[in-house]
């Protein structure tokens, strides 16, 4: 593997319940300190990819056969998804789980629990979230059930942060919220990117907003990676202008 790699996976299978094939070798890698987007339609494979990265497919009855996941060169697949927040590899999962009865605040606060961050540490991360998403400064105090999709969305990658990740995955950000919205959780990734160093691996069906905010991207088919590179060079290519941004 490369050096420089945050994050390595190379050849990965998975089944689900000892039978459904939904990863049939799937390959890609994460340098640091850059954004990659997992591309794909809906069934393609990336939340079964962002899962097994995660280890959180035994929840689901899924299980690897096949392939290896490296983060910062180590073998994580014995880790268990808490032994992995705390080596700073933090998944949002898809559809932006919050604790709907918590205040905003207190969700986030809930992020920083985990590492056994002190008072002052979880004081400062705070401000530092409030300082990317305003929008929950305001909404501090306001039941996370009652805020609005984006907010919701913003909430839980803002959790994701108070444990000081290096890697964040993200599972779809942009499901159900309107474009305005996703634009604006995008750059403040791109800025999370490039003011802190944070390492992104985001999985988007949106396609022609993920490469406008990433470095590099894989595209997955039927649980196969059918195609990688650089962001910028993919938006060019027709192939992909005609197959993955609509522009036939
Ligand atoms: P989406 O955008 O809908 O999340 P995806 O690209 O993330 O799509 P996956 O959710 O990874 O795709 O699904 C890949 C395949 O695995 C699909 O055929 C799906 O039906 C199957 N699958 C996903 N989760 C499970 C599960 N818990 N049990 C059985 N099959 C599953």
């Amino acid at each position: 593997m490369s050096g420089n790699s945050i994050l390595e996976v190379t050849d990965l299978a998975v089944i689900y319940n000892h039978a459904i094939g939904a990863l049939h070798g799937v390959s890609f890698s994460l340098e640091r300190g850059k954004v990659l987007a997992l591309l794909g339609a809906n069934g393609a494979g990336k939340s079964t990819a962002l899962k097994a990265v995660s280890n959180l497919l035994p929840a689901e009855r899924g299980q690897v056969t096949a392939g290896r996941v490296l983060f910062d060169g180590l073998d994580v697949s014995r880790s268990s998804p808490s032994e992995l927040v705390r080596a700073g590899l933090v998944q949002v999962l898809e559809g932006r789980h919050c604790f709907r009865s918590l205040t905003v605040e207190e969700n986030l606060i809930s992020g920083g629990l985990g590492r056994g961050s002190s008072r002052a540490e979880i004081a400062g991360d705070l401000e530092e979230v409030y300082a990317h998403f305003p929008r929950l400064k305001q909404k501090r105090g306001t039941l996370s059930g009652l805020t609005s999709g984006g907010e919701q969305q913003m909430t839980a990658i803002g959790r994701a942060l108070m444990s000081r990740p290096r890697l964040l995955v993200l599972d779809e950000p942009s499901m159900g919220l309107a474009p305005l919205v996703v634009q604006d959780i995008f750059r403040t990734l791109r800025r999370l990117n490039r003011e802190n160093g944070l390492s992104i691996l985001v999985a988007e069906q949106n396609s022609a907003t993920a490469l406008a905010y990433t470095d590099q991207a894989t595209v997955i088919e039927n649980g196969i990676d059918v195609l990688s590179g650089d962001a910028a060079d993919l938006r060019r290519r027709d192939d992909v202008k005609a197959f993955y941004l609509g522009q036939r």
